[in-house]
């Protein structure tokens, strides 16, 4: 099969032909119709991810068809139209028995922990937890793009901050996991206030939901504009950055028993930020994380989505073929470009 490869971090992936995968027992191959690229894809390339062995095979946010099935699968048959979170479990720690895959203590994330979706096939574990079906109205494009940051959004905003009608929602940094929680808080009732440093950003916010806007390179005190705003607070807010800033002034314009999720990655030098523990005590704040959403809780989205609540495809941004991807996934951390990028031909 084709499939983009790289040999070592930070070196130009190659377009080449590896051997077609084939499943494990209680696995399936994927042949994959498209495939989104996300600023993991770029933190991986570039060797911040110790879960990568080399040569490997990036991309984790992916939608196919199943083309084979291994002995032991009951679920999932050829021709199944299909999705996988990025987070797989394993299906017999204890997090998998509680429901918990996306913590599960021996994860399976393809592009990651192994070869993944730039590439014709994608071979997955334990099919029968792991994969989500398609329902026939939802295109293969649309279905790849929910892959990470949508799915991690929906989790964020209604399980992890279990957000309700009503409520204040803060969201700092309107990228694509911002502006997800945007329309996802929306679609549940909340009245959401948008964060961001791009006035073009905002506006978008704007259009899909949020009631208010900060331009926190205009706003001197951005955790005063959105107490404001809110009348003492949000409920739940949200850092969908990945910043010590972003964090910092999400947990602060909080109110009183709020809750605080962190979504974007912190990483690197970022990855220990300063937090008002003070205020988390007296105020008594919840700090919490969403770490993508298991394969069973994507039935509850996708039923928003058929009932045309949630809209993921206006997040998407300009298709490519997997040739491509290369150039894209290099070039990640140079800008951000609007909406997410899916490879769609192969
Ligand atoms: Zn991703
Ligand atoms: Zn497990």
């Amino acid at each position: 099969m084709k499939a983009i490869v790289y040999e070592s971090f930070s070196a130009p992936p190659q377009l080449t032909t590896v051997p077609d995968p084939t499943p494990d027992n209680s696995g399936v191959v994927i042949q994959v119709m498209a495939t989104g690229v996300c600023r993991s894809d770029w933190h991986g390339w570039v060797g911040h991810d110790p879960d990568i062995h080399l040569p490997h095979v990036p991309g984790h946010e992916f939608s196919g068809v199943v083309t084979a099935v291994g002995k032991q699968v009951e679920k999932w048959k050829i021709g199944d139209r299909v999705t996988v979170p990025f987070v797989a479990g394993c299906g017999h720690c204890p997090e998998c028995h509680s429901g918990n895959h996306q913590v599960c203590d021996h994860q399976f994330q393809p592009g990651f922990t192994h070869w993944g979706s730039f590439a014709e096939y994608v071979s997955i574990h334990q099919a029968d937890i792991n994969l989500v079906a398609l329902p026939e109205s939802l295109d293969f494009t649309t279905a790849a793009s929910l892959g990470c940051r949508f799915v991690t959004s929906f989790r964020a905003v209604v399980d992890q901050g279990k957000t309700s009608a009503g409520q204040w929602v803060a969201v700092h940094g309107c990228g694509g996991v911002g502006l997800s929680a945007i329309m996802i808080a929306h679609a549940i009732g909340a009245n959401v206030i948008a964060i961001d440093i791009a006035d073009d950003k905002l506006e978008l916010a704007r259009k899909l939901g949020a009631v208010a806007t900060v331009n926190a390179s205009k706003e001197p005190d951005v955790i005063e504009a959105v107490m404001d705003i809110s009348r003492g607070g949000a409920h739940v807010s949200l850092d969908a950055l990945g910043h010590p800033v972003t964090c910092f002034n999400s947990i602060s314009n909080l109110r009183k028993r709020g809750k605080h999720v962190q979504v974007g990655l912190m990483l690197g030098e970022h990855s220990t930020p300063a937090i008002p523990m003070s205020k988390v005590i007296a105020h008594e704040l919840e700090i919490l994380g969403s770490h993508g959403m298991q394969a069973h809780r994507y039935d509850a989205m996708l039923a928003m989505m058929a009932a045309g609540k949630l809209a993921p495809e206006k997040l998407i941004g300009r298709t490519i073929s997997l040739e491509q991807s290369i150039d894209v996934l290099m070039n990640m951390d140079k800008f951000e470009v609007t909406g997410v990028t899916v490879v769609t031909e192969f």
